[in-house]
């Protein structure tokens, strides 16, 4: 089974550890306990995407963000990324590139990266508009996702869709490889089949000319 690291990164209070749990246990509480340690929570969910069945480990932060502590074992191996934002806070927008930013310097493995506006629910209170994290998310890259943790439709949009990305990059990746393979193999093949017909040319013509010797030794 394919295993795959998922991490969520973002301001606190955006909601990380409430859609998270939407995710895996179908439930939305106002308040999670979260007890500060260095490196972070995980959760595991199995997912099925094409053919192929998939664990994914999911790493919510605990509490570290707040200082913008996040470690480098937090991120290590990580190869999907969700930065999220609230999208009733100017500011947890604005913060985008900094967590961005800090992926870039801080992990080399993420192939696939989700900008995620969260609490589409307060939309009275919305103060950044969609087509802005659209933006954002085409500046670099990323697809972009709306969501409540409140739902668990368009959370289990976000974590399906990115890792269904993230799967097709690998697969295609690995269909690249296969043909640069097959080639390099069949160029291979054809350089001994040349050398082959290369000697067995040799001993022909080393064959003719000793018929040739011999005839003319015959004829004196
Ligand atoms: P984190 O610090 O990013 O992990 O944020 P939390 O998941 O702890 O959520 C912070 C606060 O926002 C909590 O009071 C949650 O109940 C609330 N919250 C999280 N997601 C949503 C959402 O989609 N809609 C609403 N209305 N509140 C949310
Ligand atoms: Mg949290």
């Amino acid at each position: 089974m394919l295993r795959i690291k998922f991490i969520l990164i973002g301001d606190t209070r955006v909601g990380k550890t409430c859609i998270i749990n939407q995710y895996t246990n179908k439930e939305f509480k106002v308040e999670y306990k979260t007890t500060i340690t260095a490196d972070g929570d995980k959760q595991f969910k199995e997912i099925k995407v094409g053919n192929k069945q998939v664990k994914l480990e999911i790493w919510d932060t605990a509490g570290q963000e707040r200082y913008r502590a996040i470690n480098k074992i937090f991120m290590n191996k990580a190869k999907i990324a969700a930065i999220v934002y609230d999208m009733t806070n100017q500011k947890s927008f604005d913060n985008l590139k900094n967590w961005y930013n800090e992926l870039k310097d801080k992990s080399d493995s993420v192939k696939v990266i989700g900008i995620i506006a969260n609490k589409s629910d307060l939309y009275e209170e919305k103060v950044i508009n969609k087509e802005e994290g659209e933006n954002y998310a085409k500046d670099i890259n990323a697809l972009f996702f709306e969501t409540t943790a409140m739902d668990y439709e368009s959370v289990a949009a976000v974590f399906e869709g990115l890792t269904k990305k993230y799967v097709e990059m690998e697969e295609k990746k690995g269909r690249i490889k296969q043909e640069e393979e097959l080639k390099s193999q069949k160029k291979v093949e054809k350089k001994k089949e040349e050398q082959e017909r290369k000697v067995e040319q040799l001993e022909i013509s080393k064959h003719t000319n000793n018929q040739n010797k011999n005839k003319s030794k015959e004829c004196c």
